[in-house]
């Protein structure tokens, strides 16, 4: 290649973000994070502009960093940059709740399965539920109506000591079992068919929320709806074991309760709604980090609960991302 003719391109699957200090590199191909220099937002229009040879002559700076990003296969080096145009981050779904998340126990008096075909009703295909202290029997009515009503992603979590007959018949039964969560339970057995089980030490899961980091996410269809939405609570709703219709079961906030409220309703409303518009660009502290669109946010557990722009009480940044 003639280099008055080639320029460099990152490759389109890295996407780089600035933070304070530093930037990163998030490869989503091979799903991996790169720290860079945070300058580099500066640089890349001219890299990514002038031909590489120009570059040469009049800036043995920016070329070491064209040279230092191809090296890490970050970038490459083309005579046709016009052919390759940046991958859209455009983010929607077509289903207007993507996530319920459901808990149910002994304490209960609303309808699950009228809960569950409301939740289907509205296309949502995404389903965490949480049992608390069932019965074989009773646990089985329900896995058989999740069967019926077809929902494609599945995670049960169970408070305690899991009714095993029904639980090892759910899964041999249902293939949308992505993975089963057991808390506090004296008991560990397998499962089979390669369903993911994981047993916990915390008490419940709100324990598991309130002390574990906030993950980090590579998915680029994850980055795309972080930079509109907070992507925790976006086109989720969360159902207590009162009844009670909520973005999250750990907020405070109650939007009504299932005895006097259709699903339907309470989504309609834009109170409901707001935080779903809430990102990680207006978060203290996370608004300014490189990772913000690859970290799961949390706006139930924060260091300032009286303020909703506070940062996650868990923050990863200081260990090992
Ligand atoms: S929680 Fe920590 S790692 Fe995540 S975006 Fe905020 S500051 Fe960054």
């Amino acid at each position: 290649m003639n280099d008055s003719n080639v320029f460099f391109k990152l490759f389109t699957n890295c996407i780089f973000v600035e933070g304070e200090d530093k930037g990163v590199i998030l490869d989503y191909q091979r799903q991996a994070i790169y720290e860079v220099d945070k300058n580099l937002s500066e640089i890349l229009p001219f890299i990514e502009e002038y031909p590489l040879d120009e570059l040469r002559t009049h800036s043995a700076e920016l070329y070491k960093v064209i040279m230092d990003l191809e090296t890490k296969e970050l970038g490459f080096l083309t005579s046709t940059p016009e052919l390759f145009p940046a991958i859209s981050d455009e983010w929607d779904v077509p289903n207007y709740v993507n996530n319920a998340i459901i808990e149910y126990g002994l304490n209960s008096t609303y309808s699950l399965s009228g809960l569950l075909a409301q939740i289907r009703n509205l296309n949502c295909t995404n389903l965490v539920l949480i049992i608390n202290g069932l019965t074989d029997d009773q646990s089985l009515k329900i896995f058989s109506q999740i069967k019926q009503l077809e929902f494609y992603n599945v995670d049960v979590w169970f408070y305690s000591e899991p009714p095993w007959r029904s639980l090892k018949k759910m899964i041999g039964q249902l293939n949308v079992i992505n993975s089963i969560k057991i808390f506090n339970s004296k008991t560990r057995q397998k499962v089979y068919k390669n369903t993911s089980l994981k047993y916990f030490e915390y008490k419940s899961p709100r324990e598991l929320c309130e002390k574990e980091l906030c993950p980090i996410v590579l998915n680029y269809t994850f980055y795309c709806e972080s930079l509109r939405f907070n992507n925790c609570l976006n086109r989720k709703i969360a159902i207590n074991s009162f009844g009670e219709i909520k973005n999250c079961l750990y907020l405070e906030e109650s939007f009504g309760n299932l005895s006097d409220n259709f699903i339907v309703d309470v989504i309609e409303k834009e109170d409901f709604k707001k935080m779903w518009y809430l990102t990680k660009d207006s978060v203290d502290t996370c608004k300014l980090c490189e990772y913000r669109y690859a970290c799961l946010d949390c706006r139930a557990f924060t260091e300032n609960p009286t303020n909703k722009y506070s940062k996650p009480l868990n923050c990863k940044k200081n260990d090992s991302i």
